[in-house]
């Protein structure tokens, strides 16, 4: 990996990074098709969400479009197993490491696709479906938005999905040539 991209990665507040080879990466449509039972409540509600996003063929010719990306995770330490604080903390914090990252890796992989952890949250109220999407080149997709399965894209980045009890871990992933 190029130093200067993990340094950038640490620097955000990522405590894990990795290698990722876009053409590694399995999308599933049984994961997309998640999206539709709708457990998150975001299904229809946001232009980076399905069936907004795109159709998963429409995603997968985007991810194969990369030869190159890394693995980003935000892995935090529970006091307990109901330690409800800190999980959603490191959650908080995930997300605003992947923005900050998002933000500084723009201006270096102009065409780089984001996908993190969940619905895009750029805006306090996503302009779905009635007005176009305010920034649609800060805009991103959750990785399973995108049909990928966490636990494969660790497995084919070597790194690991669970840190064992007493830990939360988010992951998101950056393609970017
Ligand atoms: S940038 Fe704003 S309008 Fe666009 S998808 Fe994200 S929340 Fe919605």
């Amino acid at each position: 990996m190029d130093g200067k991209i993990e340094q950038m990665a640490l620097a955000a507040g990522f405590t894990h990074v990795a290698d990722l080879r876009a053409q590694d990466i399995v999308l599933m449509k049984d994961v997309r098709d998640m999206c539709a039972k709708n457990s998150c409540g975001m299904y229809g509600k946001n232009w980076s969400c399905p069936p907004a996003c795109g159709t998963i063929e429409e995603c997968r010719e985007r991810v194969m479009a990369f030869q190159t990306g890394i693995l980003v995770q935000t892995v935090g330490e529970l006091e307990d197993e109901f330690d409800v604080e800190t999980m959603m903390e490191t959650e908080a914090a995930h997300k605003e490491h992947f923005l900050q990252l998002h933000d500084a890796l723009q201006p270096l992989y102009p065409g780089l696709l984001s996908l993190g952890a969940g619905t895009c949250t750029r805006c306090s109220v996503c302009s779905y479906p009635d007005l176009p999407c305010r920034f649609p080149e800060k805009r991103f997709s959750s990785m399973e938005a995108y049909g990928m399965l966490v636990t494969q894209v660790c497995q084919i980045s070597g790194m690991k999905y669970y840190y064992g009890s007493g830990t939360i871990s988010y992951t998101s992933c950056f393609l970017l040539e």
